[in-house]
């Protein structure tokens, strides 16, 4: 037997329709938030990946699925969304008149990790981007629509933890602190941040094996090495989530996995256990030098990623995802009334009804069997005596009720129904 790739699985049953009440929301209210659906490649050249998440991070160091095809390009699965979108936004030339761009995003991203509760190495992320705004409103709109949507999708305790990691210029700044602060103490870091103290001082505090460590608790905080004009920004992001009472919480040590991102940087978290080690739910923060770093025109964005298997997993304590109950089904017997049933079928479906029939030669007794299964509102019982009078049966499952019905007027009957 074949069986699925470590660290994938199948989208089935519950799953599925957890999935589908996620996605249905998530395109419901980006619509209200005005946010554009945009979809880019699964595969984006390497240089991408490498260029924007920065090759120190781990996802490029460990993580990737990078490959050849056929004529030697060198691809990379996507890990991340972000990346694909600015590249579209720049090669699409959407920058100009229409500014801020807002565009969400919702598909598979790869990252070769070890599997474990609420992460695997195929997930799925939606994310937002707004795209050529700098004004602090984007910062808290990104912010209050995750926290509002997973609000709506049954969340309660949500807490954003969030921080400032201001321009280059202070975190140039911070960094020659930080290196002085963990300097003495660098033999009693992880191997990963020894080589992290050289390459990239700031992601040592993003380090999930050091992270409860005495000397990664007391180092001096990046909201004290930031320009007036640094701190003013982040002041006036807290105050606008005061406005929309959002609960938040500073975290001077939150700095985020990938290398692109300046000033705020948040994640969202949920308190449900059984996320346990993987209770971000989303995270994200604002990328002003991306766009030009790809060869764009200067253009500021925030955006936030949300990984929707850690939603699945957390609806497991929220309320139940029931399948929706099926309007009608429609039950036959010989070959003239199975003909009138698939007509029938899909006229109904036509005009917004969901329907189904037997389709594996059952009995009349496994069919009524079937649409109770189905939970089915209202059963067609067909019949060629009643057809030859131009009648049709129609009964209510639920009162039991029977009542005959012109077939010129089905339809319409079991659509006010
Ligand atoms: P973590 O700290 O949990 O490794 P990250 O910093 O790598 O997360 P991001 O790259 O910011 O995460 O991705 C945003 C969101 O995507 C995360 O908050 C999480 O919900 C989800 N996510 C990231 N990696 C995975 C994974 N391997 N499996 C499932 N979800 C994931
Ligand atoms: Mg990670």
């Amino acid at each position: 037997m074949i069986t699925k790739p470590k660290g994938c699985y199948d989208v089935i049953e519950k799953d599925a329709l957890k999935l589908k009440k996620i996605n249905r929301y998530i395109d419901y209210y980006c619509e209200f938030y005005n946010y554009d659906f945009i979809r880019t490649p699964i595969f984006e050249s390497r240089d991408l990946f490498h260029r924007t998440v920065g090759e120190s991070s781990d996802i490029v160091t460990k993580e990737t699925y990078d490959f050849k095809d056929r004529s030697d390009r060198e691809l990379t699965l996507r890990p991340e969304g972000t990346a694909g979108v600015v590249r579209s936004f720049i090669e699409n030339k959407m920058y100009g008149s229409n500014m801020p761009r807002k565009l969400y995003y919702n598909g598979t991203m790869y990252r070769y990790e070890r599997p474990g509760q609420g992460r695997n190495r195929e997930f799925t992320q939606f994310g937002v981007e707004i795209l050529g705004s700098n004004d602090v409103a984007t910062d808290v709109e990104v912010i209050s629509f995750g926290y509002r949507l997973f609000e709506e999708l049954g969340f309660k305790d949500l807490n954003v933890k969030i921080n400032n990691l201001g321009s280059k210029e202070d975190r140039e700044n911070y960094k020659v602190a930080l290196k002085e602060y963990l300097a003495p103490h660098i033999n009693e870091l992880c191997e990963d941040c020894k080589k992290r103290f050289e390459t990239n001082p700031l992601r040592i505090l993003d380090c999930k094996v050091d992270k409860d460590s005495a000397i990664l608790k007391n180092v001096p905080s990046i909201l004290d090495y930031q320009s007036e004009e640094s701190t003013s920004r982040f002041k006036k992001v807290l105050e606008y989530l005061n406005y929309l009472d959002i609960d938040y919480e500073v975290d001077s040590n939150l700095v985020r996995g990938l290398d692109y991102y300046d000033y705020t940087v948040f994640e969202i978290v949920s308190s449900e256990e059984i996320l346990g080690g993987a209770s971000t739910i989303a995270a994200g923060g604002r990328y002003n030098d991306l766009v030009e770093k790809l060869g764009g025109p200067s253009t500021p964005c925030i955006g936030f990623a949300c990984g929707l298997e850690r939603v699945m997993l957390a609806m497991d304590g929220l309320e139940e995802t029931e399948k929706r109950p099926l309007d009608c089904y429609i039950l036959y017997v010989n070959e003239e009334e199975k003909i009138k049933a698939i007509t029938l079928a899909q006229d109904l479906r036509l005009s917004g009804v969901s329907v189904d029939y037997d389709t594996t030669g059952r009995s009349l007794k496994s069919q009524f069997k079937e649409a109770d299964r189905n939970h089915a509102e209202l059963l067609i019982l067909l019949n060629s005596e009643d057809l030859k009078m131009g009648l049709i049966t129609v009964k209510d499952n639920i009162t039991k009720e029977e009542t005959k019905v012109d077939e010129n007027e089905i339809i319409d009957y079991i659509v006010s129904r």
